[in-house]
């Protein structure tokens, strides 16, 4: 921003003032940021615009979980989920219009994918749920629709918008961004931010791995975890939080609890353990909450913290890996069947 006044030969101390005015104070008419002058303001509605995704759907769930659907474009709608709890008050966000990771067990995947949000589409839940919402923002997680690695810049940027004090901001502990490996994106993520990070795991070994969550196949755990390691070195307070979804009879056995600590063995971890979310014609089954606390035991006698997620607006699927919105998927060739239901609006 503050290039982009340089370049209208303004001074670039313009770029704080309007963040300002956008992020903290909500305004987007020019007019009203009445410490810019007439002239800078008139140029300003010339070169740009100031717009916000449109909400088309408000959920609220029986729990205090609420879910919005908001519209990019006419081809592209996302999902933003705000999850109170105990004082804290939690936005999941999403950085893509659907997913091309394909884990099996995700219905976002199954929506396929069609583009990136832009850095302006994801801090745009942001702004909307700030304004949205009774609650104070606490808490951001990547976590919505989408592979946030996939999307580095935008994603990065964003967040830095997340984390600045004319904005939102939120520290580095309360900024989490969730992938499901993308090894080399998340070095270049170290590098660039000190955002708090969560790795979707789900498997202790290749094999395993390699079916539930594919891109496994071209990033393994042997590159997988020293590039975690790697991101919190040098920080005593950080930790890996792992996500590990419960599959009924696949990913759940003592043996897999066993695999697990030892491949975990090292690395500064909390575990996450999320009860599955079934979707239509998902072909698994949650693992009943005996086997979870099971397993959920054998990794704290281990040593690793680990928690159950509390599933979270179930009932207006707004669930982890729930998050569909309406996606013109350019991943595969033929129209799939969403699309035929929109009336073919993809083409
Ligand atoms: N693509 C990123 C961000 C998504 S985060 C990632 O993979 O980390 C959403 C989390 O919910 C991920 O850990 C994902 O694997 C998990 N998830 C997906 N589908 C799920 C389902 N049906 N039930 C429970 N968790 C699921």
């Amino acid at each position: 921003m503050e290039s982009f006044f340089e370049q209208m030969g303004f001074k670039t101390f313009h770029a704080r003032q309007v963040l300002k005015w956008i992020h903290k104070h909500g305004v987007t008419d020019f007019d009203q940021m009445t410490d810019l002058s007439k002239k800078l303001r008139a140029q300003l509605k010339l070169m740009s615009e100031i717009r916000v995704p449109e909400i088309i759907l408000e959920q609220p769930s029986r729990d205090g979980t609420c879910k919005w659907l908001l519209e990019l474009d006419c081809n592209n709608r996302i999902e933003t989920v705000m999850i109170p709890d105990d004082g804290r008050t939690t936005l999941c966000v999403s950085s893509q219009v659907g997913c091309a990771l394909d884990c099996s067990f995700c219905s976002t995947a199954k929506q396929g994918f069609n583009r990136n949000l832009s850095v302006a589409e994801i801090i745009g839940q942001v702004w909307v749920a700030v304004r949205t919402m009774e609650q104070s923002l606490t808490n951001v997680v990547l976590m919505g629709m989408g592979e946030p690695l996939a999307n580095l810049d935008a994603v990065v940027d964003a967040m830095s918008i997340m984390q600045d004090d004319l904005a939102y901001g939120l520290s580095k502990y309360r900024v989490t961004v969730s992938t499901a490996g993308i090894v080399p994106a998340l070095y270049e993520l170290g590098k660039v931010s000190d955002v708090s990070l969560a790795v979707s795991l789900h498997a202790p070994n290749n094999a395993l791995r390699d079916e539930l969550v594919p891109i496994n196949k071209k990033y393994p755990l042997e590159e997988l975890i020293p590039a975690c390691r790697e991101f919190v070195r040098g920080d005593k307070r950080r930790k890996i939080t792992w996500e590990y979804v419960m599959l009924d009879g696949i990913n759940d056995s003592d043996r897999n609890a066993k695999e697990l600590i030892r491949l975990l063995e090292g690395t500064p971890s909390k575990m996450n353990l999320i009860p599955f979310n079934p979707f239509p014609g998902s072909g698994y089954k949650a693992s009943p909450p005996e086997r979870i606390e099971a397993f959920r035991q054998r990794l704290m006698k281990a040593g690793i913290i680990s928690i159950t997620r509390k599933t979270r607006g179930d009932d207006i699927d707004a669930a982890c890996g729930q998050l569909v919105g309406r996606v013109k998927d350019k991943s595969r060739r033929t129209l799939s069947d969403d699309e035929s239901a929109w009336g073919g609006i993809a083409k």
